[in-house]
């Protein structure tokens, strides 16, 4: 497709630039040639008055046009080699440009396939599961009033698990939650934390698993939702990837002068091998260990990197297997002012 496409462009490129450069020679020509017989007539003029001057029978003979038809001829081939270059030169160059142009489409293109794909797969899985459960129950004739709840009970955790999967697909698909413009405005950290910790709290109870959290009493400039999204993603994480009764360790305090905040959320559960720690903000990655535990699709950290990025923070994580996970979030307490002073920079 893109092949066809590259030629396409290149046609295109070439029909211009050869219609500007035939316009071009036709032009040339015509001065050329108006040129030359203006001059020729000149010659002309004043040969015939001095032959006229002479004698009959020492006049030289009558001056021909036919050098000059030569020479038009000439710089019409000319002009013909000239335009032949022009289009094996543009030809190439065009056919260059076309696939220039052209990469980022194919790269964008490529992804998007990639994401459905890798989103078709991720639905297919438990939606089967989901199916086969359904068929083989509905089959079972002694099935019980408890048991056909029970199944029904694991059918809702599929259900629920694969609406989150689809909300998360779409605020990665669709871009506008993510990707779009922030709705910057003052933030109050220990108020995200709060709302935070009280959204992942039931997860947490369900599981023995204690949330210490130390938050200094600082606003940031922020896009509220996203923020708390942010360390929901996080504290999510750290609450599945825990054992039972353990402990999750939240600190908020500003650095760097008081220009930046940093936020670390500590769990002391399976922890990251090093060769994953690379991938883990890729899209739909897991490692082996998360696969054999609950829930996970792999898209969480990868809405968080984009958050972080969109505010112009960095993310970063140091884990031991075995001993536990720290994600450390570093946000500018006033990106708009960042973008201000690049501007200016720029400018
Ligand atoms: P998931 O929904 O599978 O948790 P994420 O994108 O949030 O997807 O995380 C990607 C992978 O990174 C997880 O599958 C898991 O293997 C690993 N991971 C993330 N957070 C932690 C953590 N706190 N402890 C151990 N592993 C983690």
């Amino acid at each position: 497709m893109f092949t066809s496409a590259r030629f396409k462009l290149t046609a295109w490129y070439l029909v211009i630039i050869m219609a500007i450069s035939l316009c071009f020679s036709v032009v040339i020509y015509y001065i050329l040639s108006s040129e030359l017989d203006h001059s020729f007539a000149v010659i002309y003029q004043r040969y015939e008055i001095r032959r006229e001057l002479l004698p009959p029978d020492l006049r030289p003979p009558v001056l021909e046009s036919t050098p000059l038809d030569a020479a038009k001829d000439h710089i019409k081939l000319n002009l013909l080699y000239i335009d032949l270059f022009i289009l094996a030169a543009s030809a190439t160059a065009g056919y260059f440009l076309a696939g220039r142009t052209l990469r980022p489409i194919q790269r964008m293109l490529d992804e998007q396939n990639r994401f459905v794909a890798d989103a078709s797969h991720e639905l297919r899985t438990p939606l089967t599961a989901l199916r086969t459960g359904i068929e083989v129950n509905l089959r079972d004739e002694e099935l019980t009033l408890n048991q056909a709840k029970g199944v029904l009970r694991d059918n809702l955790e599929e259900v629920e698990s694969l609406q989150s999967l689809s909300d998360n697909l779409l605020v990665l698909a669709n871009g506008k939650d993510i990707k779009g413009e922030l709705d910057l405005g003052q933030v109050f950290l220990p108020k995200i934390f709060q709302e935070a910790i009280d959204r992942v709290s039931p997860l947490a109870i369900g599981k023995g698993i204690k949330i210490e959290s130390k938050i200094a009493e600082v606003s940031l400039e922020a896009d509220q939702e996203k923020i708390i999204r942010l360390v929901i993603i996080l504290l999510d994480n750290a609450i599945k990837y825990s054992n039972k009764d353990s402990l999750i360790s939240v600190v908020g305090e500003t650095i760097d002068h008081a220009h930046k905040v940093k936020i670390e959320i500590q769990d002391f559960g399976i922890g990251i091998a090093e060769k994953d720690l690379p991938f883990i903000f890729d899209r739909f990655y897991r490692t082996s260990k998360s696969r054999s535990k609950e829930g996970g699709y792999g898209l969480g950290l990868s809405i968080a990197k984009q958050i972080v990025d969109l505010h112009q923070g960095s993310i970063e994580v140091k884990s031991q297997v075995g001993k536990g996970t720290t994600f450390i979030v570093k946000l500018p307490l006033f990106p708009s002012r960042l973008n201000f002073n690049l501007g200016s920079l720029m400018s």
